[in-house]
């Protein structure tokens, strides 16, 4: 029977963990390794500088003293029996969506998946959202993942509306507005400090986006690529190099005769 790696940032004992893993059990042998505690907005980070330990919690179910992304690259490499066919994570309590997939831990882990080749889904549920919603749609995103594969370097982001899903629509990211501001306090110490992520989140050109189609209770599947290169970009940019390549020899001449950069 084929592995399967589930695995979360809300730690070891979140509910959304258990319906993930219970809605998948009947696609492969379910392994469970996740973060000992809650890991929310943790990014991508790994662990490197102290030894990661790995807790029984259960019948082929870890707490890892870790981040999300400890956990899948412990498990794929080597922790788990064999190489798993599909990394998901989750079940995140609150969305992930448009550019807050670059702070998640969820969306993380999946993307530490996708980089050791694994076919990988991240799957979020709304605030106030059914996790048996939420776990129904992972077992269908899962199960078409398993049958036809991604495309390299590709893993879905699946984010659950707070109501009864009325459909699933494949969105790209949206973009969050900065409406708050870093909000400055001073301590009754009498010194500053600041809070971020204050203001409520607002977004923009909700058409196509993820932020939309879960706004009208859809739910939305963004496929994420994981070569950040911007291609467009770099083809543009080529023509840069003689120019600058000539200037860096030059300085580097200047420079060896002491004299001042010029302007
Ligand atoms: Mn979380």
């Amino acid at each position: 029977m084929a592995v399967l790696l589930v695995t979360n940032d809300d730690g070891v004992h979140a509910p959304g963990l258990a319906a993930l893993a219970e809605a998948l059990a009947e696609l492969g042998e379910v392994w469970v390794v996740a973060p000992e505690r809650e890991q929310s907005a943790c990014g991508h980070a790994l662990t490197l500088h102290r030894p990661l330990r790995a807790q029984p919690a259960g019948e082929r179910r870890f707490a890892v003293n870790g981040t999300p992304s400890d956990c899948v690259n412990m498990a794929v490499l080597g922790f788990l029996p064999e190489r798993p066919v599909l990394v998901a994570s989750g079940i995140n309590h609150g969305s992930n969506l448009g550019d807050d997939v670059t702070y998640s831990g969820t969306v993380s882990a999946a993307m530490e998946g996708t980089l050791l080749g694994v076919p990988s889904i991240a799957v979020s549920l709304a605030e106030g959202g059914d996790l048996a919603d939420a776990a129904r749609v992972a077992r269908l995103i899962a199960t078409r993942v398993l049958v036809g594969g991604l495309p390299p370097k590709t893993l879905l982001n699946v984010n659950v509306p707070p109501t009864a899903p009325a459909g699933i629509r494949f969105t790209r990211l949206g973009h969050r507005v900065y409406s708050g501001k870093v909000v400055e306090q001073v301590d009754p110490r009498g010194r500053t400090h600041y809070w971020i992520g204050g203001g409520a989140p607002t977004w923009e050109a909700l058409e196509s986006t993820d932020m939309g189609a879960v706004h009208e209770g859809h739910v939305a599947v963004t496929p994420l690529h994981l070569d950040l290169t911007n291609h467009r970009a770099l083809a543009a940019m080529h023509e840069w190099s003689p120019a600058l390549t000539a200037q860096l020899r030059g300085e580097r001449g200047t420079a060896s005769r002491r004299r001042p950069p010029k302007a």
